[in-house]
């Protein structure tokens, strides 16, 4: 079997890491969460308490940062960080932060070169039009609002974490409209990424249509 990359975009709560979880196991794949990157840069300029104006402090931030990913959790310079940087102030912080291009040039550049050996699964918004342009595979998972809201609500719940439907549905609007008004690498759909609406699909239905998607480039 060849070893290929593959970019999975879409926008907040549409179930991009628990697709690429499965996938990545049935295909012995390696799973990069782009989007616990950016929440690990966010809390750790929140917990430094470093101004978002404060670019050379941010850059620095940003070359010394140590993240890892070891089984399920986030490691954030060794530290367990998996439902700290789940909470809802660090989603729209790092939303903020991710539309600085110093942080973003640090974290594609980043990216790009850790998945230079292929044989990853990359999630996040940029990865099929700016960290991987030449992934063999290219999928745009969307889904409406509400459903998105829905998941995530269910998701905090099995983790235990106390949340509130509400916030969360206003938290993704104004997330969705962040993260595609930005002006360095919005969110968007790759002109040659496949589409999956994922609002009426169970997770094994979306997993069986990425997964012949993949097949067929295999
Ligand atoms: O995917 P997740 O919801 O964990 O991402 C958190 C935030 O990180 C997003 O709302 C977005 O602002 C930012 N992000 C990004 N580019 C990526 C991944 C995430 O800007 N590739």
């Amino acid at each position: 079997m060849h070893r290929i990359n593959v970019a999975v975009d879409g926008p907040s709560g549409v179930g991009k890491s628990s697709i690429c979880t499965r996938i990545a196991d049935h295909y012995g794949m390696i799973h990069l969460d782009t989007g616990a990157m950016y929440r690990c840069v966010a809390l750790s300029i929140k917990r430094q308490d470093i101004a978002l104006d404060d670019l050379k402090a941010i850059e620095k931030l940003c070359d010394t940062i140590d993240i890892e990913f070891d089984n399920g959790k986030v490691l954030l310079n060794k530290e367990d960080v998996t439902k700290a940087i789940k909470m809802n102030d660090i989603s729209n912080f790092t939303s903020k932060i991710a539309a600085l291009p110093v942080v973003r040039e640090k974290m594609v550049a980043l990216q790009q070169k850790v998945t230079k050996g292929k044989n990853f699964i990359v999630d996040g918004r940029d990865i099929g039009t700016t960290v991987l342009p030449d992934a063999e595979v290219k999928i745009y998972l969307s889904a409406s609002p509400k459903a998105r809201a829905q998941r995530r609500y269910n998701e905090y719940m099995e983790k235990g974490i106390e949340s509130d439907y509400e916030i969360i549905y206003q938290d993704i609007v104004a997330r969705d409209y962040q993260d595609s008004h930005r002006a360095v690498s919005p969110l968007r759909k790759a002109e040659d990424a496949i589409e999956i609406d994922t609002s009426d699909m169970t997770i094994d239905e979306v997993e069986e249509a990425v997964e012949d998607i993949i097949d067929k480039a295999l």
